[in-house]
């Protein structure tokens, strides 16, 4: 694509990085295709090559966002199922992320709409303050159809139907000794995972030692920065990933780290970006490269040590493919081996590389949206009539469960029971798995 940006405006890295990925696209449109917003809403400006003229003309001109340019690009889920589709390799995350910090920065939202992403940013990187809102949401679940009428409260209402009507207890951060290990690895607590379902990191933990890793929970590290991020909030994303740089290294310069790990595939398409986002940052950039380097998501790492044959013996398992792990880390083949190793039968549901609705905050930014690609989402898994539904990360975890026939489990659940761990609560009902279990 033709640009004609302005010396000065190209002196600025981050605008000269736009320019060379928007020149990359030759408008062919194969993208809309696979892109959930426009398949949906069958609008060119909300499809991946819409966005990308608007993104243009907004960064060449220098231009103010308008209302119209903020609502396509605040349609976009970030789900990268256009880059899996794009022939021409368009990094349409690094696009739209710098499109985010610049409208961020120069658009006034309304008072309601600041407040309400104020809010969310505040306390969902928190756990302490993510439970006492969850807490406090509890109480006002009953009467989430009120916030329906008006269109600017329906987030308010996406919210209250997301919190649980029961909270489980902490996840630990105890991780059990190794007598004879084979390696450390560092893993990343998360915001919502721990306080949602404690249960995948007790899985994880258990499953690792088990196989003989030792497990280590980083001191000073904190929120990944993924939902900041997404919202244009550039500083705030780069000074959690900077935090978390340092405390990892700190675990790399002490006692050596074999591999950061993530169980939440949302967060590791970002931490796999650090080196990107802080590639300006003398201070930062070589350490936060490496600290890229080391993070894979927890099925890539199981694949590569080789886990046991599991006592599956054939259940049903349909596997949602996360987007953030399909299209943002390209992890396809990895968590099905695994689980077919396991001995489940694995399940593709129809569409597979179309996005659930979660994406981070969108089911509560863009509920409507976001519960239409929930809903069909739901039905193509159980359209393949599993005994169970695997997913590589929390939001879609939530997201699928709301709507799912079948139970849904963290990937790496599975593969703790199959190998010799607990059953999850959630599956002690499910018939195949009582069965195989006793
Ligand atoms: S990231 Fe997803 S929603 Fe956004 S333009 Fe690409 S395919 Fe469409
Ligand atoms: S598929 Fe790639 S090159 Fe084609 S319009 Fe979409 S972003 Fe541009």
């Amino acid at each position: 694509m033709q640009t004609n940006f302005s010396e000065t405006a190209l002196a600025d890295p981050a605008i000269a990085a736009s320019e060379a990925i928007i020149r990359k696209c030759v408008h062919c449109g194969f993208c809309t295709a696979t892109c959930p917003t426009y398949t949906l809403l069958g609008d060119e400006l909300d499809s991946p090559r819409g966005r990308i003229y608007l993104i243009k003309d907004m960064l060449e001109n220098e231009r103010q966002p308008t209302e119209k340019v903020v609502k396509h690009i605040d349609r976009c889920l970030s789900c990268l199922s256009c880059m899996t589709t794009c022939p021409s390799g368009v990094h349409y995350m690094h696009l739209v992320d710098q499109a985010r910090a610049y409208i961020e920065d120069n658009y006034r939202r309304s008072w309601w709409d600041r407040t309400l992403r104020g809010v969310l940013a505040w306390v969902l990187p928190h756990h302490g303050r993510f439970r006492l809102a969850l807490e406090l949401g509890q109480l006002g679940r009953p009467f989430a159809g009120l916030f329906d009428m008006a269109k600017a409260t329906k987030p308010l209402a996406a919210m209250l139907r997301l919190v649980p009507s029961r909270l489980p207890a902490p996840a630990s951060l105890e991780a059990p000794s190794v007598p004879q290990r084979k390696g450390r690895v560092a893993l990343l607590q998360g915001c919502a995972e721990p306080v949602l379902r404690p249960e995948i990191r007790e899985a994880t933990v258990r499953l690792l030692t088990r196989l003989g890793w030792e497990v280590v929970f980083a001191r000073g590290e904190q929120c990944c920065g993924a939902l900041v991020h997404h919202m244009g909030r550039e500083e705030a994303s780069l000074e959690a990933a900077r935090r978390n740089v340092d405390a990892w290294m700190a675990e790399v310069e002490n006692e050596g780290l074999d591999a950061v790990l993530i169980t939440a595939s949302g967060c590791g398409t970002t931490i796999k970006d650090y080196g990107y986002m802080l590639r300006h940052d003398p201070a930062y950039a070589d350490r936060a490269a490496r600290v890229s380097e080391l993070a894979l998501d927890i099925s890539q790492f199981l694949d590569r040590i080789e886990l046991p044959e599991g006592r599956a013996a054939g259940i049903r398992v349909a596997y949602h493919s996360a987007c953030s792990l399909q299209h943002g880390q390209k992890v396809t083949a990895d968590p099905q081996r695994l689980l077919a190793k396991a001995g489940f039968t694995v399940l593709t549901p129809r569409n597979a590389h179309l996005c659930c609705g979660s994406a981070g905050t969108y089911n509560i930014l863009q509920p409507e949206i976001a519960n239409e690609l929930g809903l069909r989402k739901a039905a193509s898994l159980d359209e393949t009539t599993p005994d169970v539904i695997a997913a590589g990360n929390i939001g879609c975890a939530v997201q699928i469960s709301r709507w799912a026939g079948a139970p849904v489990v963290h990937t790496v659940q599975l593969l703790d029971w199959a190998t010799g761990g607990p059953l999850p609560a959630t599956l002690e009902t499910s018939p195949p798995f009582k069965e195989t279990t006793q």
